[in-house]
This record gives structure tokens, C-alpha cells and sequence, in this order.
């Protein structure tokens, strides 16, 4: 583990986590629920220090994508609701039941194998019925001509044995984006959202304890979504075009190592496909961060890396291991000098722009042989290699 450290390694700062767990807890008010979103081993950020973070902050909920994830927090001390937005097999639905594990429920015929897991098992299954309003994904189809049909299946789910149906959710496309159509596609989906549960609710005669739609995009920008409970994932990582403004700060920062400095004339060709040539003399470095640690190759040539003495480019072709950056005006860094890669100096959405994707995709490619450090009120708390020991 030491011995990778000084290679490429990840911070992960939890008071930056906390300070936006917080920030949003106060911008969504008391009465309403927090979900945080840890699926894909928290976008990167390691799903149990993040969750164990949220259960000590008193969060009410947490999600993950699928039952392993889930189970992986109950072995972690994660005694805390959890939701599993994706499918879980029926023949795994003992397991949901002794883990108390809450599942979603996307249509009728799962519904019906859940139910009937459920009483040959003798215990009742938590689910959150997904109602799809325009994603076109998960969940039961309740737009115009199946609107009907679509409430006749939800309404019998709920009524099946076996079944506890706690709550109800939906989830936006374009939250995110501030553009007319957007705008006015993301108030449609609430709206049918809200026709169906008022539908449902009047159906059966009870109302869903927890009602939920509202991502990152939808907390940053439509209150009126909120109902009894949020449900973001990047805004708490603190990435975004929304997250500086909600005083939120980025909890990842990605760190290499400068390994090696070569120096060449005018004129050499760096690299894989002799894709860069030196235009100067020429102060390499080298850093062992290559694309099998998660540096998209598609940045070959096209992004900025920051240094204690500013931005320097990155050139050539970015290998599997390594890769190559112009150090020829910062004579102050040298092998050995740490080099921020995306964080609180090198904002991570310029580098996700520059690649042509989003922040997501970014956090979620750190590969498994870089290491997790975990930062609380400054210091080291824990080391954490994902690779076997
Ligand atoms: C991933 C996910 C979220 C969180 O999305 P963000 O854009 O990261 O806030 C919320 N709900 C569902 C159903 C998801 O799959």
C-alpha cells in the first residue's frame, strides 16, 4: 500500500463531503428526506467511508444500482435505509428481505415474482414503485394512452402480499439543462408524476410515504420537486455547474507524481503514434498515470494537469501507465513534485468537457490501483487499495 501511494492516489476529502451534505440539508429544509445516491462504489469516491459519512450525519436514505453494492454496506456497519435502483433477480429476494434492503419496482411482472419470493419466504419485501415519466428506462409507462394501465399496475403492485410499498419515485432526463425545451420537458415529467400519484393515492386509500424525483439537477433548480425527499449523487461529490454556486466543494482530488524529467531538443517526436513534436527545447516529465488508471486517452494532447507553479499541458499520447507533460517553464517542479490531476485546483468539468463527457464519467473511471486516501479535518484517516492484497 505505501508503496503505491506516492505513485497516483486519490484524496478523498470528507469535511468537503460533510460541508455539502450539509449545505444541502439546509437548502432543502427539515422536513425533507436526503438520499444520497453512493452507487458505482460512490462515483468513485469508495460507497463505504461516503455512507458511513451520511449515516453518522443522520441522512435518512441511500442508494445504490444493485444488491451487491447493497450488501457490501450492510458487511460495513450501514444499518441506515438503502434502495437499490436496478434490478435485483427474484432468487435474490431472501436476501433483500434479511438485509433489509428496499427495491425498486419497475413493472408489474416483477412485482408479481417479488410478491411470490416474498411469501415463500415468509417476510415482507420494502419497494419503491419506479414510475417512468419520460426517461424511457426503468419503470411502469404512464404517459397519455397509458396512463390507465399504468396506474391499474402500480396500484395492484402495491396490493400484492409479501409487498410493503413505502414509496414512489420517478427519475428527470434533463434537470440539468436550462434551455426552453428542458425546461419544459422536466415540468411535464412532474407533473405526470404527480397525476399518479394522486391517482394511486386515491386508488388505494393510503398515501406513499416517500414520494421522490428530485437529482442533482432538480435539487440545484426546481424546489417544487422536492416532495419528501431528495435523491442527488453529483451534487453531492460537489462536481457541476451547479455545485460552486450552492457553496459546494469537490470531494475527489486526483494526485500523481512526477517519476522522470528528459529534456529534448526541437523537433522530437513524443510518444505512441509520434503524435506530439517538441516545438522548443523541451523539459519533460513523466507521470505514472495512464489510461488504465482512469486518464480518459481521448485528452491526449487536449488537457491542462496543474502544478504547484500553475497549469502545464499534457502531450503526446497518453499510454496505459503513463503519460507525458510539458515542464519546461516551471523549473520548480521536479521528480518527485506532486501534480493535481482534477480537484480543488484543476476543476474536474474542464477536464470532463475537454473529453467530451461529464464529471460522472470521470470520477468513475479512477481504476482500482489507485488508491483511496480519506481525509477528515485534514488528516489521514484511512488508506484504501481496491487492488487484492
Ligand atoms: C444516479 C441516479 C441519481 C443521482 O443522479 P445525479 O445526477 O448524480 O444527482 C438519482 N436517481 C436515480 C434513479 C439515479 O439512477
Amino acid at each position: 500500500m505505501e508503496s503505491t501511494l506516492k505513485r497516483t492516489w486519490a484524496e478523498i476529502d470528507l469535511d468537503a463531503l460533510k460541508n455539502n451534505y450539509l449545505k444541502l440539508r439546509e437548502r432543502i429544509g427539515s422536513k425533507t428526506k436526503f438520499l444520497a445516491v453512493v452507487k458505482a462504489d460512490a462515483y468513485g469516491h469508495g460507497s463505504v467511508q461516503v455512507s458511513r459519512l451520511m449515516q453518522e450525519l443522520g441522512a435518512d436514505y441511500l442508494a445504490v444500482s444493485n444488491i451487491d453494492e447493497a450488501i457490501e454496506l450492510r458487511h460495513n456497519e450501514i444499518t441506515m435505509p438503502i434502495l437499490i435502483l436496478g434490478h435485483t433477480p427474484k432468487e435474490q429476494v431472501s436476501q433483500l428481505i434479511r438485509y433489509g434492503i428496499t427495491q425498486a419496482v419497475t413493472c408489474r411482472a416483477k412485482a408479481i415474482e417479488y410478491s411470490e419470493a416474498a411469501v415463500a419466504e415468509g417476510g415482507i419485501l420494502k419497494i419503491h414503485v419506479k414510475v417512468d415519466t419520460g426517461m424511457s428506462r426503468l419503470g411502469f409507462l404512464c404517459d397519455n394512452e397509458n396512463f390507465e394501465t399504468g396506474i391499474d399496475g402500480i396500484c395492484e403492485s402495491c396490493g400484492l402480499p409479501g409487498l410493503y410499498a413505502e414509496g414512489i419515485f420517478t427519475h428527470f432526463a434533463v434537470s440539468d439543462e436550462a434551455d426552453d425545451d428542458s425546461i419544459a420537458y422536466t415540468k411535464k415529467q412532474f407533473g405526470l408524476f404527480t397525476d399518479v400519484i394522486k391517482s394511486c393515492e386515491e386508488r388505494l386509500g393510503v398515501p406513499f410515504a416517500i414520494r421522490h424525483c428530485a437529482n442533482t439537477g432538480a435539487v440545484a433548480n426546481y424546489p417544487e420537486t422536492w416532495l419528501d425527499m431528495v435523491r442527488p449523487g453529483l451534487l453531492l461529490y460537489g462536481y457541476g455547474e451547479f455545485a460552486e454556486g450552492l457553496g459546494l466543494k469537490p470531494v475527489m482530488t486526483l494526485k500523481t507524481n512526477v517519476s522522470t524529467i528528459k529534456y529534448y531538443p526541437e523537433g522530437t517526436y513524443v510518444g505512441y503514434g509520434c503524435r506530439y513534436r517538441t516545438n522548443k527545447w523541451t523539459r519533460m516529465g513523466v507521470i505514472p498515470y495512464g489510461y488504465a488508471d482512469g486518464f480518459f486517452r481521448c485528452l491526449s494532447n487536449n488537457c491542462t494537469l496543474m502544478t504547484s507553479e500553475g497549469p502545464v499541458s499534457q502531450c503526446g499520447s497518453i499510454c496505459m501507465d503513463m503519460a507525458t507533460i510539458d515542464l519546461t517553464d516551471k523549473p520548480g517542479v521536479d521528480v518527485g513534485s506532486d501534480v493535481e490531476i482534477f480537484g480543488k485546483h484543476n476543476p474536474i468539468e474542464v477536464m470532463a468537457s475537454k473529453a467530451g463527457t461529464i464529471p460522472y464519467e470521470l470520477t468513475c473511471a479512477v481504476s482500482k490501483r489507485v488508491p483511496r486516501v480519506y481525509l477528515r479535518n485534514g488528516e489521514i484517516i484511512e488508506k484504501e487499495l481496491l487492488l487484492r492484497g
